[in-house]
């Protein structure tokens, strides 16, 4: 399509835009920052300032949004899920600090219900720890957890995503967690919308809770929040930044710009006053619209599907019925990638259906989607 924006600076290396319906992906540059997030961050690239200064004064803005002692903006949910695991076995003792990646001396076993492994978790060992998987794939029981813990216990991590297994439920994991005096770290990195997710978990008793920047916040992509209680985050400052200790810590290469950590702060000054309503309304407006085009095409089920956490936003999805005779989703989804403009939709979830996330999908953009969608399944 001739009239789609094509930005400049991408043109000029040659890197088309795609229209992104696959929601807050990585993959194709996780949200986009609103006006007043790119001036912060302009303004904040014409002064030098304490690094320590402002990532301490940055915490505070995070540590009020989370309803917890302390908070830090970190270089996305991965970055401090290192640092969570990095705090959880060194506390504050700066010895131990120097010596990471090497866990002599330190409690290094992380508990995580096998249904919640996912393609992140590796970032949990970047610093020297170990996972040790509790549960089954696809359940997991009190005794489970209660079975697992040793005298190298230093935390049990919890992640919350799309068709991650919720196992035992975090408010069962944290009273079995505190009940021996082991710390509950939390990834919840696209768990916003809705705000109160920010202060939900710290308020059920997580100790440490990790949320991206770059995805339902629209901050920077590279950039994250991490909060939670003070001791421990403490010591999450002393692994990313003792600055002048000779030797650098595991948080290092995880380091966050000035522009980043002031970017990071305006999306989530905008985002608590943002009208999270009026934004759902929009996307749900856009799904009614794909939905009726592709209404009464034999061997097809297009629903809005509305479901916390598994879906992100209401959003149509496509499902694949056994009396279909059109082209496999698989197909469909290469026709779509392949167009121009390239379409990026979901990945189904539940089986291998399509679902066409609307959170990053830009106005008019959805006329684009149905019309192309039309034009695959027929
Ligand atoms: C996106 C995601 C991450 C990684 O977050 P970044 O901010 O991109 O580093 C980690 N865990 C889960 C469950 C995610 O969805």
């Amino acid at each position: 399509m001739a009239d789609q924006h094509w930005p400049e600076v991408y043109r000029k290396l040659g890197v088309k835009p795609v229209i992104n319906a696959q929601s807050w992906v990585t993959a194709l540059g996780g949200s986009l920052m609103r006006p007043e997030v790119l001036r912060a961050m302009d303004e904040a690239a014409t002064a030098f300032i304490d690094m320590k200064e402002l990532n301490r004064a940055a915490g505070k803005v995070v540590a009020r949004a989370c309803g917890a002692d302390m908070g830090l903006v970190t270089a996305g949910c991965s970055a401090a899920e290192v640092l969570m695991a990095a705090a959880c076995m060194t506390g504050v003792d700066e010895s131990k600090v120097e010596r990471l990646p090497n866990t002599r001396g330190m409690k290094n076993e992380i508990l995580l219900f096998k249904g919640q492994r996912n393609r992140y978790d590796g970032a949990f060992e970047i610093a020297g720890a170990r996972i040790v998987e509790f549960g089954h794939g696809d359940s997991a029981r009190p005794y489970h957890l209660e079975g697992a813990f040793t005298d190298q216990t230093c935390a049990v991590a919890y992640v919350i995503g799309p068709f991650i297994r919720q196992g035992i439920g975090l408010e069962k994991t944290i009273e079995i967690a505190h009940a021996h005096g082991v710390p509950v770290i939390v990834d919840a990195a696209a768990e916003v919308p809705p705000r109160e997710n920010l202060s939900r978990f710290i308020k059920m008793g997580a100790d440490m809770v990790a949320f991206s920047g770059g995805k339902g916040l629209g901050g920077p992509q590279s950039a994250g929040l991490l909060a939670g209680r003070r001791d421990l985050m403490e010591a999450a400052y002393l692994n990313s930044l003792n600055l002048d200790s000779p030797k650098a810590g595991i948080g290092r290469p995880m380091k966050v710009s000035k522009e980043n950590i002031v970017g990071m702060v305006a999306a989530l000054e905008l985002y608590m006053d943002t009208d999270e309503a009026a934004i759902i309304d929009g996307w749900r407006s856009k799904a009614g619209y794909i939905v009726r085009k592709l209404e009464g095409i034999p061997g097809l089920r297009v629903v809005i599907e509305d479901t916390p956490v598994d879906r992100q936003g209401p959003q149509p999805v496509i499902y694949f019925e056994r009396d279909w005779k059109g082209p496999s989703p698989s197909e469909v989804r290469q026709r779509l990638l392949s167009g121009d403009p390239s379409i990026r939709v979901g990945g189904g979830g539940v089986r291998d259906e399509i679902n066409i996330a609307l959170v990053n999908v830009q106005d008019g953009e959805e006329k684009v989607i149905a019309e192309r969608l039309v034009e695959a399944l027929t």
